[in-house]
C-alpha cells in the first residue's frame, strides 16, 4: 500500500500527532515511534522531535496558547515559551521512562554484564514487555489511531543492540546467535538465552 493511500486512510499526520500528543505527556521516542514506518534513517526520537516541533511552531505562528499547554509537559521549547522554564518534562505516560537515553544506556550495561565471562561471536537482544506497557502501548494505537507504528519492544531491541554492540564489539546474527539477550521489563534483569548448538560446539 503506498503511503498516499494510508495517507488518506489515517488523515493528516499532524492531526493524529496532536490527537496522541493530548493523551497525556509522551517523550519523543513513543511519538516518533508512531510514525515509525514513514521516515527511514532517523530515530524514533528525532522523529518525535521533529512533530512536536512542528507543532509548537504552528502554536507559535496561530498564538495558541492552549495547544502549547497541551505540548508544554513533554516539550521544553513549548515551556519557556510559556514562561515555565524551571519544570522539568513529565514522565512519559507510555514507556513510564523505559525508553529515556539513560535506561537505553543502563539497559545495555546490564545486558553487558550479564554477557561477562561468556565466549561468543553473535548475539540478538529481545525484549519481554511488561503487561502494563503492553497495556499502555495498546491504548496508544487505539486511541491515538495511527497506522504508521512500529512496536515497543522492536524500537528497544534495536536501541539497546547499537549500545550493546559499541561496548561488546559483536556481531548482531538475525538468524542464528550464538546469545540471545533478553530485557525482562517485568523483572528489570536481562536473561540469556545460549544456543544449544553453539554450547555443544564448545
Ligand atoms: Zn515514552
Amino acid at each position: 500500500m503506498s503511503e498516499e493511500i494510508l495517507e488518506n486512510q489515517n488523515g493528516d499526520i499532524l492531526e493524529t500527532a496532536k490527537r496522541i500528543v493530548r493523551l497525556g505527556p509522551i517523550c519523543d521516542s513513543c511519538l516518533g515511534r508512531q510514525f515509525a514506518m514513514l521516515a527511514t534513517g532517523l530515530t524514533n526520537a528525532e522523529r518525535g522531535r521533529s512533530i512536536k516541533t512542528v507543532l509548537a511552531m504552528q502554536a507559535s505562528a496561530e498564538d495558541d496558547r492552549s495547544w502549547l499547554e497541551d505540548l508544554a509537559p513533554s516539550f521544553r521549547s513549548a515551556r519557556l515559551k510559556l514562561g515555565r522554564k524551571d519544570e522539568p518534562d513529565a514522565r512519559c505516560t507510555v514507556c513510564l521512562g523505559e525508553i529515556s537515553p539513560e535506561m537505553l544506556d543502563a539497559w545495555a550495561e546490564r545486558a553487558a554484564s550479564a554477557l561477562a565471562g561468556w565466549e561468543y561471536s553473535t548475539l540478538l537482544v529481545g525484549t519481554k514487555v511488561s503487561g502494563l506497557l503492553a497495556e499502555n502501548e495498546e491504548l496508544l494505537l487505539a486511541d491515538g489511531g495511527s497506522r504508521h507504528a512500529e512496536p515497543f519492544k522492536s524500537e528497544l531491541n534495536r536501541e539497546v543492540g547499537k549500545r550493546l554492540s559499541a561496548i561488546t564489539g559483536k556481531e548482531f546474527d538475525l538468524k542464528n546467535p550464538d546469545m540471545v539477550v533478553h530485557l525482562n521489563l517485568e523483572k528489570g534483569e536481562a536473561e540469556l538465552q545460549v544456543a544449544s548448538l553453539f554450547l555443544r560446539g564448545r
